[in-house]
């Protein structure tokens, strides 16, 4: 940040560079062509709101009465100006340069990067990512801040910047607590001094704000601390409305749960399910959004600890008489009765979402294929509520349709009595899990296959560990406690046409062995191979190759792979005419298996070096060739 003296002008006016973050944020919003424009009023409004929120709370703090708290907008059609006037908490010289100079939030210029390069249509979640203030610029040539701060009210400043590279400030001394933000509207966006498109616009965004919001005078939101309301009262558009202005959303919730208890603790919370998830984005873990009141007195904005992490996605407004006025984020920390808090909102989200499911199963639908990743985090990190998560995971199966889900209670229903394991398996898709080996043995028995299509699928159902008792099993395990009441194919005397003899079946074993014994741990004759001739097992049925992979992809101190076990199938034409070959030619048997074992290996999920793939099937090739 430079900071010189500026000689042409006034004496005590200082000119600051931005911050290079700022001057891209600057720079995007200035020259993209956003529709939804009209957005940097919610988020005047919203600021001004904050401040007068920390203001009261200030005052009640330390004892002072918080005189009157308001938002009052001026329109001024003829020099096309718009001031938003709020008696909030107001900001120091130090305060100026700290928020309107610098960008909080580290993700914010990846995000519009982002909004500016695709179809412009997000510019409305500016606000989640800490610059809502730099949307004035959007419709503003220049903005002019008047601040002086409650909490230090020696000297008020004015700030004044043309959205280029540097604002100004100087003191200004006339000028009461509290911030006045005037913009001067560029020419294309003159209508923005029109009263009533500014009355429309703040009805449609802002009408909960809990100040009165004055346009020349006239008030025009209607003041609704909703969540303290009876549910019966409240009708289904308003609690729409509230969620739009409370998570700055532009569409409708997916859902809300609306509550109140009186023990443990006095509560009434209102938590909605956005139709949003903003880290499909990329730009790593969103904050919670549920703030916290002491009846009605904001205590804490996006207050983290009232929820598990894993419900993030909720947003929302959470009050309890109980709590002290003067709560800070550490004391929040390591509250009792913050704890307390989280356990009953966790119980009542989950029994709420567990309803859901059953009665809404559509709607539920929507909720999991946009949260459904936070559920499966909840199962990894949360013990205590595994059970109740057990019963909200969906997936497809080997006896769903395509892009039909079933839950697990679904899957114990249809298994028969003597089955005591839930089985499930990895791939990239359907059509690529029914292809591979592991499926056989449980086609040929009919029994029923979840398919992990997520590549964090393995480690949930590994972390579930069992649901009703049923142990969850990954199909790739070495043994697998099939149901013994279903016509097995290895029934004793059932011979096979053209099978190799005993004898053959232990000598191929041995010579696998000799060929295979670095990369695997055993090798022996498969009881539940049909159509492949080869599959690796994973002996203790822990660490299955899609974990493996994404722990290598990670990055992460992963432990060192396991060993797995290889079993062959002595039906399977490949492996009886090897049987041949390792007598007639050695070099080409050899060639063979080790191409064997790495098909093996990419059906396991495992990572394969494609060179060695290719070159050996290479000399395969030219030895076909040479016939
Ligand atoms: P955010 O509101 O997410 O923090 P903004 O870009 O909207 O991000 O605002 C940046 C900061 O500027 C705010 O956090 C606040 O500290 C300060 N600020 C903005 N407007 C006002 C106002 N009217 N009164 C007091 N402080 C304000
Ligand atoms: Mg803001």
């Amino acid at each position: 940040m430079s900071n010189s003296k500026d000689n042409n002008t006034a004496m005590n006016r200082e000119t600051f560079e931005f911050q290079a973050e700022v001057s891209r944020v600057l720079d995007i919003v200035i020259h993209s062509l956003y529709t939804d424009r009209e957005i940097f009023i919610r988020e005047l409004i919203s600021n001004a709101a904050d401040a007068l929120e920390k203001c009261r709370h200030h005052d009640l703090v330390n004892g002072r009465d918080p005189g009157a708290l308001e938002i009052a907008i001026t329109l001024d059609s003829d020099s096309h100006t718009i001031t938003f006037a709020d008696t909030g908490i107001g900001m120091s010289r130090d305060e100026l340069i700290e928020n309107l100079g610098r960008v909080a939030h580290s993700g914010a210029v990846d995000f519009l990067q982002k909004m500016a390069e695709s179809g412009k249509k997000d510019i409305h979640l500016i606000g989640q990512f800490g610059v809502g203030f730099y949307s004035a610029f959007m419709v503003a040539t220049e903005v002019c801040v008047d601040s002086r701060s409650a909490v230090d009210p020696t000297g008020g400043y004015r700030w004044i910047s043309n959205g280029s590279s540097s604002y100004t400030i100087e003191p200004a001394d006339d000028i009461p607590i509290g911030t006045t933000i005037r913009l001067s509207l560029k020419k294309d966006a003159e209508e923005f001094a029109q009263d009533w498109r500014i009355k429309d616009i703040i009805r449609k965004y802002s009408n909960f704000v809990s100040f009165p919001i004055q346009v020349n005078g006239e008030r025009i939101n209607t003041i609704q601390a909703i969540w303290s309301r009876s549910p019966q009262d409240v009708k289904e558009e308003e609690y729409k409305e509230f969620f739009k202005f409370t998570a700055s959303a532009a569409s409708d919730p997916l859902g809300w749960l609306h509550f109140s208890t009186d023990a443990p603790i006095d509560l009434k919370a209102l938590l909605f399910i956005s139709d949003e998830n903003p880290e499909r984005f990329g730009f790593g873990r969103m904050d919670s959004n549920i703030n916290l009141y002491c009846k009605r007195v904001l205590i804490q904005r996006q207050a983290k600890d009232l929820l598990p992490l894993w419900l993030r996605f909720l947003s929302g407004v959470v009050d309890s008489e109980d709590l002290p006025l003067n709560i800070s984020r550490e004391t929040m920390q390591d509250s009792a009765l913050i704890r307390k808090i989280n356990r009953v909102l966790t119980k009542r989200v989950l029994k709420y979402l567990k309803e859901m499911a059953e009665k809404k199963p559509d709607e539920y639908r929507k909720v999991w294929d946009k949260f459904g990743s936070f559920i499966k985090e909840g199962i990894v990190t949360e013990f205590s509520d595994r059970d109740a998560l057990a019963e909200l995971i969906r997936f497809e199966t080997s006896m769903t349709d395509s892009g039909q889900q079933a839950s697990l209670a679904d899957y114990l229903e249809r298994m028969p009595e003597s089955q005591k394991e839930i089985y499930y398996l990895a791939g990239p898709n359907r059509a690529s899990i029914e292809s591979g080996p592991y499926i056989e043995v449980f086609r040929k028995r009919g029994i029923e296959v979840i398919y992990n299509f997520d590549p964090v699928d393995d480690f949930v159902m590994h972390h579930l560990a069992s649901y009703k008792d049923r142990k969850t099993v990954s199909a790739d395990s070495e043994a697998l406690e099939l149901p013994d009441d279903i016509q097995s194919e290895t029934t004793p005397g059932e011979e096979k046409t053209g099978s190799i003899s005993e004898d053959d079946v232990r000598a191929i074993g041995d010579w696998i062995r000799s060929k295979l014994q670095d990369k695997v741990a055993e090798v022996k004759a498969s009881t539940r191979l049909v159509d492949s001739p080869l599959i690796l097992v994973n002996p203790d049925g822990s660490m299955t190759g899609a974990m493996q992979r994404l722990m290598e992809a990670a990055g992460k101190d992963f432990p060192p792979a396991v060993r797995r076990n290889l079993e062959f199938n002595p039906n399977h034409t490949l492996i009886k005419k090897l049987n041949q070959l390792r007598s007639a030619n050695e070099t080409q048997a050899t060639l063979v298996i080790e191409q064997l074992y790495d098909h093996a290996a990419l059906n396991a999920g495992l990572t394969v070096e494609t060179r060695s793939i290719v070159d050996r099937m290479n000399r395969i090739l030219s030895v076909l060739l040479d016939r």
